[in-house]
């Protein structure tokens, strides 16, 4: 789906749909990580992820939030990840599957299980990108961050997957 200016909208929702949102525009970087952190936060043997920047989000329903990442108080789905000024939202949170976003790059690969093998046009890291010299943003409030839709978020009466 395409807003007027013909941005991409992707529209995401957690597990019971309580919680809603909307990104809008192209992520600015799309990866996969096999750290403790994600495994632990998502359950699953890593996470998959793309990185928009905090305006390009819109979001509605409650979420609660620990450590930044937040979730769905109903479901506990993980919903989005809030970092400065970029929002992280998690590939399977999105509502069109498969979505038509590809990892770029690989995070702490001395990690990923054994019976996965390296995403071959995927970069790889040992450990975080080589930003690991700046230093990690202050927690924020999430509510007075992200952009709250007075009502839901609008849903496509059918969702097209974006050409
Ligand atoms: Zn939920
Ligand atoms: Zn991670």
């Amino acid at each position: 789906m395409e807003n007027r200016s013909g941005e991409t909208i992707r529209f995401g929702s957690c597990y019971c749909r309580a919680v809603a949102f909307r990104v809008t525009g192209q992520p600015l970087r799309v990866g996969i990580c096999h750290c403790a952190d994600c495994r632990k936060t998502s359950g699953s043997a890593f996470s998959a992820y793309a990185v928009w920047p905090i305006s390009a989000l819109e979001q509605s329903g409650q979420v609660s939030t620990y450590g930044n990442r937040s979730f769905c108080v109903t479901c506990g789905s993980r919903v989005t990840f809030v970092r400065g000024d970029e929002a992280e939202v998690m590939l399977g949170s999105l509502d069109v599957v498969p979505s038509d976003l590809t990892p770029e790059y690989e995070l702490w690969t001395g990690r990923r299980e054994n019976w996965l093998h390296p995403l071959p046009e995927a970069q790889q890291f040992e450990h975080d990108r080589d930003t690991a010299a700046e230093p990690e943003p202050p927690e924020t409030e999430q509510p007075e961050r992200i952009r709250t839709l007075e009502t839901e978020v609008p849903r496509p009466t059918e969702l097209v997957r974006p050409a």
